[in-house]
């Protein structure tokens, strides 16, 4: 079985699908292992690296792909005009391949169309079996404590108290909203730096483990908040007047803060607004907001994506895209390690090949394609009335 490893090619993607130790163990069960040339580099490492890891590096796409059974990515391949190679024409009919894949009806029919067995690593169910494979955890963890590393960076005081012969710097107030698996790991970086932290959210467990971090649990609750949480663990949409409440209890808080960080998402849907310019407005010239959400629009009115700006009053607002690709290295190896653990899950010891049980249902939570045909439950065309 052959496993190709591609250089990601879509803008601002730093990370890769493979490192030295997944090849290892991917060849430890059987594989043969093509790594395109400078896959690595942006993540930190060089070829000779893969090259010692048992890989054969290869010049280029075509080179790469050519008789892979397995393709690993990180996004999904450039498709017809979106880049300078067609990479979907030249994947492998049959070839499985596993990455964030944009599981959209269009780009599942298109996989479906090309024979591409795809699975959308990011449709993954949240069960306790399934953790280890959970890209959507993995990078997250790592966006949250990015975001904070970037607003100490962009911060024109410190995080901590300090006490020096010349006087004393007060802490920073950092307000993290959304405390989900980034929000909490924004909670423990900021609390590690020394900042005096309060975080909100609407699931009723965020606010235990608010918390237990040693953070302010600030926020709004209602009745309707009390079953926002979904099966998987995520949050559901809310109504207008319970957004709108919410805005008050948000708006009196973070007049004070010098620091806030935004990560709330609702699932399928785009994130909600939850700073609105009227709440930067009211922050001090010099305060820093990192909008973590800002690949699904943004949790703050004025951020705009990929950018970093200030506005009139002096509020620095960050909403840098692709936030684990700005911490590449360490992303890398948790993405890796993650499709490693569902390849493992799924190998069949004998043949040497990936073998996945359809009725399965983290098999059948993530793929999109099979035989030729779309069936993943959300996406398969409906069947004719
Ligand atoms: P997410 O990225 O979808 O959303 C981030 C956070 O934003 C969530 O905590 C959500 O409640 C919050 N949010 C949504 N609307 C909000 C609003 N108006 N105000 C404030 N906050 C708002 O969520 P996530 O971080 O991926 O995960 C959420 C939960 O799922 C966590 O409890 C996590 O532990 C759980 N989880 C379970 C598994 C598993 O069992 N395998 C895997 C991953 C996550």
């Amino acid at each position: 079985m052959r496993l190709a490893v591609l250089k990601e090619r879509r803008p601002a993607e730093t990370r890769v699908a493979a490192t030295p130790e997944t090849v290892k163990k991917f060849i430890a069960l059987g594989c043969t292992v093509a790594i395109e040339s400078g896959a690595g580099l942006p993540s930190g490492i060089p070829d000779a690296e893969y090259a010692a890891a048992g890989a054969e590096v290869t010049p280029d796409v075509a080179a790469t792909l050519n008789g892979a059974g397995i393709v690993l990515k990180i996004r999904a391949p450039l498709g017809t005009g979106e880049g300078a190679v067609d990479e979907l024409s030249l994947i492998p009919r049959g070839a499985l391949m596993l990455g964030q894949l944009q599981a959209t009806p269009e780009m599942a029919a298109t996989y479906a169309q090309l024979g591409i067995e795809a699975g959308a690593m990011e449709l993954l169910p949240r069960i306790t079996r399934a953790q280890s494979m959970d890209i959507l955890s993995s990078q997250a963890n790592l966006s949250g404590y990015r975001a904070v590393i970037e607003a100490a960076g962009a911060f024109d005081r410190g995080f901590p108290m300090l006490m020096t012969a010349a006087g004393t710097i007060s802490a920073a107030n950092v307000f993290v909203m959304g405390a989900g698996v980034a929000g909490l790991q924004a909670i423990a970086t900021a609390r590690r730096l020394g900042g005096r932290v309060s975080a909100t959210d609407v699931r009723p467990a965020a606010k235990e483990e608010i918390k237990s971090l040693g953070a302010a649990y600030v926020g709004y609750e209602s009745e309707e908040s009390k079953q926002v949480q979904t099966a998987g663990g995520y949050a559901k949409q809310l109504s207008a007047e319970f957004y709108a409440e919410q805005a008050k209890v948000v708006a009196a808080h973070i007049a004070k803060q010098d620091i806030v960080i935004t990560t709330a998402l609702v699932q399928g849907r785009k994130a909600p607004i939850l700073v609105t310019a009227e709440m930067v407005a009211s922050m001090k010239p010099g305060s820093v907001i990192v909008d973590i959400a800002s690949d699904a629009g943004g949790n703050v009115a004025l951020t705009q994506p990929g950018q970093f700006i200030t506005t009139d009053n002096g509020v620095k607002i960050i909403g840098f895209n692709n936030w684990p690709g700005r911490i590449a290295g360490a992303s890398s190896a948790l993405f890796a390690r993650n499709l490693l653990t569902f390849l493992t899950t799924f190998w069949d010891k004998e043949a040497k090949a990936p073998k996945l049980p359809p009725e399965d249902e983290i098999v059948k939570g993530v793929m999109l394609t099979t035989g030729g045909a779309v069936v993943h439950p959300s996406l398969a065309p409906a069947k004719a009335a």
